[in-house]
């Protein structure tokens, strides 16, 4: 267990809040999806009524040039922040220097401001195994989260999305604020109470659903998962690599050919466990006006499945209303282009029904929160991770040093 905003008095107290404020924006930079910051507006509302002085630190997207520093600047988050909290959130032209120390400095209680995207500087991602055999990347990393340290007097770590990752800001700065308070935020908070709950104590029959494009991503959290649920439901095109390895013909469905003996050995292990779609939904190309063909495990000569079939969709059904705990990351098919979005839809409707049900139903972020958005189902589930990434590494079972490195409770 480890401290919360809970156990810090926030008073007077210059508060660097670190969260994961990395929202999609289309191309004249509007917000497209603003989940993310009202999912950090419990953690600041809460340090703003205790008299905190915030300073919000978080990254948007992955800069690479110049102009990316219109593209990718914080302007749009500081105003829409402003707007859901009702007050002024001056953001600073950059997250290091002289007028950002200013700006911070100047706070008064219960004053908010937001630094500029903290990827405009290289050091924030040098990774530690880089630093470790490159004293200059060591010194550069090290110097920036001296900066951020320095300008506060409590650190939170609110930013569940990016906990898997050694940033500067995520985990040399809680190591270079030993001594003063480091907590977690209400998110992080909430997404450990609930992904850690499904995976140490989870309330039996526990079936996970596993969709999206490849086994190669999600091999560490089949394995994984296998130990700890009773029923894996396998959907999306990683579906098709496991039952070509068995053998059936999948046409030119995606597979990664070189993991069949991996999937072999995986099905193998998990028995009757591991289930595979019995039917799909079939094209030759992916388009809305694409001709569909259904089929069985067989995919038609030419063709790809690109969705799980009806019989797929009733069989997994049964499954899912009968368990107690439900844990679902990725797609069961190509979801953004319907029609081969029914089977995700489904499928998301499905796990809506089990939280009816009473099930707690966990959502692991990324392409299957988008889709139950997309279908209006988001209240409907019991938790929707905020890190699609993070959640699958916790769920398999990574550890997360940057939530290591806040103060035990
Ligand atoms: P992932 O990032 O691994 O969760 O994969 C998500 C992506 O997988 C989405 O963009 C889906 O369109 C894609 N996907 C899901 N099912 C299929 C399929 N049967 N064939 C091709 N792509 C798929």
């Amino acid at each position: 267990m480890k401290k919360t905003i809970d156990n810090i008095d926030a008073s007077g107290q210059r508060i660097l809040v670190r969260l994961d404020l990395n929202v999609p924006l289309d191309g004249c930079g509007n917000i497209t999806d603003d989940r993310r910051i009202r999912s950090a507006l419990p953690t600041i509302k809460k340090l703003v009524d205790n008299g905190g002085r915030l300073i919000l630190i978080t990254h948007l997207g992955r800069p690479k040039e110049e102009a990316d520093r219109k593209k990718l600047s914080l302007a749009p988050v500081a105003k829409r922040l402003s707007e859901l909290l009702g007050k002024p959130v001056p953001l600073a032209n950059d997250s290091s220097g002289y007028a950002t120390t200013a700006l911070a400095n100047a706070l008064t209680d219960g004053e908010v401001c937001l630094l500029e995207n903290l990827r405009f500087n290289p050091a924030e991602t040098i990774k530690d195994k880089q630093a470790a055999n490159d004293p200059a990347l060591a010194e550069q990393k090290q110097t920036f989260a001296q900066q951020l340290a320095d300008l506060a007097d409590v650190y939170v770590n609110d930013a569940f999305g990016t906990c898997h990752r050694d940033n500067a800001s995520m985990l040399t700065v809680p190591k270079l604020m030993k001594g003063k308070p480091r907590v977690a935020g209400y998110l992080v908070q909430r997404e450990l109470g609930f992904l850690g709950g499904a995976v140490t104590a989870p309330k039996r029959p526990f079936v996970c659903i596993l969709g999206g494009a490849k086994v190669s991503d999600k091999l560490g959290v089949i394995r994984s998962l296998l130990e700890k649920c009773d029923t894996i439901l396998i959907g999306g095109a990683m579906a098709y690599t496991f039952l070509a390895a068995d053998g059936i013909d999948v046409a030119n469905s995606l597979t990664e050919p070189d993991l069949f003996d991996t999937a072999r050995s995986l099905r193998k292990d998990a028995g009757d466990r591991l289930r595979l779609p019995v039917d799909s939904i079939a094209a030759t190309n992916i388009a809305n006006d694409a001709e569909t063909q259904s089929c069985g495990e067989t995919i038609p000569k030419g063709m790809m499945g690109l969705d799980i079939g009806p019989k797929t969709v009733a069989a997994y059904r049964d499954v899912i209303l009968a368990a107690k705990t439900v844990v679902w990351n990725g797609p069961m098919g190509v979801f953004e282009i319907p029609p081969f979005d029914a089977g995700t839809i489904a499928i998301a409707e499905t796990v809506a029904d089990a939280t009816d049900a009473g099930a707690i139903t966990i959502i692991g972020g990324g392409d299957s929160a988008a889709a139950i958005d997309q279908a209006h189902l988001s209240a409907r589930m019991t938790h929707i991770s905020t890190g699609g990434g993070a959640s699958l590494e916790f769920l398999e079972g990574k550890p997360f040093a940057a939530i290591d490195a806040l103060d035990d409770a």
